[in-house]
């Protein structure tokens, strides 16, 4: 689908509109007329607010999925392991339930993966259920019995069960898949003075490609030229323990400056070691004297898709004068490379944190 924006009309914002209404977001006067006008636009910022994603107002491919995605809920179709997998709020309410109960259904991402099979089947073994994993009318009444445990469980941040822990003190024979953001007919950000988003994040990924080459890891670019590949495939084929995607950040105001990361949070489940992951970068980049605005609790596709443990890190901003400047000059780039770098080899090394498991 095309994305769609504000101004659009057609087939698609009618779904977009039908879909949001349907999830009680007020669309206004406009009501579901097909017409993606300022009302619609707003629904669709709630909406982005509401699910983690990167409010913009505007529908793409990630607000799209979301949108498909959050209309489920448990019980509406059966649910059970196949090819390509069953997405959606039913999956993670599913997951939550099993997690709450003590069967390791994996990190709560809405997909039926093996994980969530292998919790579904554990769980009807005890109950005295047919193992099927179908999760139909008889799975789902005995998973009721689970509901007043969740509920006490409201507001509380849960940190992922299985992790993406990784057994090893040292960067050799890691595998580290580098995503340099945008690429071909999509610039991603264009700063005032034409630098875009795209370049900055290949001269990025190219250069902190070779420094992990060389610290031994096994490399995987997502692409080593300036080319355009689709969001939902940047994840496919990526095998590995870490996926770590470049981008450069925008704000409406030009004094915003600096470098942050993202991992992967939706609701009250985080990436305990995407979280960790960014401290270790954001470190490193400090020293090297990067302003540090933090770390975030996302739900981007990205951090949700990849394998592993995965980070989006916006060293800059292109939208400040200074930042942009800084995006030009190649020792910046390497600074930013080696701070990524010596990020990793933090984590991996498990370097202590001063204020690590406080919670
Ligand atoms: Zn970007």
């Amino acid at each position: 689908m095309r994305d769609l924006s504000r101004g659009d009309r057609g087939k698609e914002v009618l779904d977009v509109q039908t879909r949001l209404r349907g999830q009680g977001f007020e669309l206004g006067r406009e009501g579901v007329d097909g017409f993606f006008g300022p009302h619609t636009e707003a629904a669709v910022l709630s909406f982005q607010q509401e699910r983690g994603l990167l409010a913009d107002g505007r529908v793409g491919a990630n607000t799209w999925r979301e949108l498909v995605e959050s209309g489920y809920t448990l019980g509406d179709r059966l649910l059970y392991l196949r090819e390509p997998p069953f997405r959606g709020d039913d999956v993670l309410q599913l997951q939550v339930k099993l997690n709450l109960l003590g069967f390791n259904a994996g990190p709560e991402r809405g997909v039926h993966d093996e994980l969530v099979e292998r919790a579904v089947l554990d769980f009807q073994r005890n109950a005295g259920l047919p193992v099927d994993g179908i999760v139909g009318a008889s799975t789902l009444n005995k998973l009721e019995a689970v509901r007043k445990a969740e509920s006490g469980r409201e507001g509380k941040k849960i940190p992922e069960r299985d992790g993406g822990y990784v057994a090893a003190r040292s960067l050799t024979g890691r595998s580290v898949t580098i995503d340099p953001g945008h690429g071909g007919s999509d610039s991603g950000v264009v700063s005032a003075h034409g630098v875009a988003e795209k370049d900055v994040t290949l001269a990025l990924g190219l250069r902190l490609a070779e420094l992990l080459r060389a610290e031994g890891c096994r490399v995987r670019l997502t692409r080593d030229a300036d080319e355009r590949i689709p969001l939902y495939s940047r994840a496919d084929g990526a095998p590995g323990e870490f996926f770590i995607s470049l981008h450069c950040n925008e704000a409406g105001s030009p004094a915003a400056r600096g470098a942050a990361a993202y991992y992967f949070q939706r609701s009250h489940y985080y990436s305990e070691h995407g979280r960790r992951l960014a401290e270790y970068v954001g470190r490193r980049l400090e020293t090297a004297g990067v302003p540090w605005l933090g770390g975030f609790g996302r739900n981007y596709a990205l951090l949700r898709e990849a394998p592993g443990i995965v980070l989006v890190v916006e060293p800059l901003f292109l939208t400040n004068p200074e930042d942009e400047t800084l995006a030009r000059r190649p020792e910046h780039v390497e600074r930013l490379a080696r701070a990524l770098a010596g990020g990793l080899a933090d984590y991996v090394a498990r370097v202590p944190v001063d204020h690590e498991e406080r919670s």
